[in-house]
């Protein structure tokens, strides 16, 4: 059966349904979302166009943006949490708490920024979302004002 969806695309309406928590943990620590054995990633967040072991394209994914404020609420919530904690039961300088929380702070990012990529691709993949289905994906055009 047919479905029409958004963006004039016809896409099949009964696929198999994918795992998305497998999908997401997968992607998570930097494996193929398909198949959990190739490479996700050819460098530090450029993903690979396709899966090496079993094929599956991954060049279609769109994490864009999303990674960086996934991983800006987490570390955010962590480091703020853990400055006022500490600050609430301490009297250190705030040159200290800059030499703590600020290399923390950078070090959290860069350590989940790949993870956290690589569940969002694993999350569009599960999802068939943005070309992963098969079909194309529609980027839609704006008037000019
Ligand atoms: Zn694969």
């Amino acid at each position: 059966m047919k479905q029409q969806v958004f963006g004039g695309e016809v896409a099949q309406s009964k696929r198999p349904a994918r795992r998305v928590g497998e999908a997401m943990w997968r992607g998570f620590r930097g494996k193929c979302p398909h198949c959990g054995e190739g490479r996700l990633f050819r460098s530090f967040l450029k993903t690979v166009d396709a899966c090496e072991k079993c094929g599956e394209e991954i060049h279609h994914h769109r994490a864009d943006d999303l990674p960086a404020y996934l991983v800006i609420v987490v570390v955010g919530h962590i480091v703020v949490s853990a400055f006022m904690g500490i600050e609430a039961v301490t009297a250190w300088p705030g040159w200290l708490h800059l030499a703590i929380w600020v290399p923390v702070t950078i070090l959290m990012s860069l350590l989940l920024i790949q993870p956290i990529k690589g569940a969002i691709v694993g999350l569009q993949w599960a999802l068939y979302m943005h070309g992963f289905g098969g079909e194309h994906d529609v980027i839609e055009s704006h008037p000019e004002i």
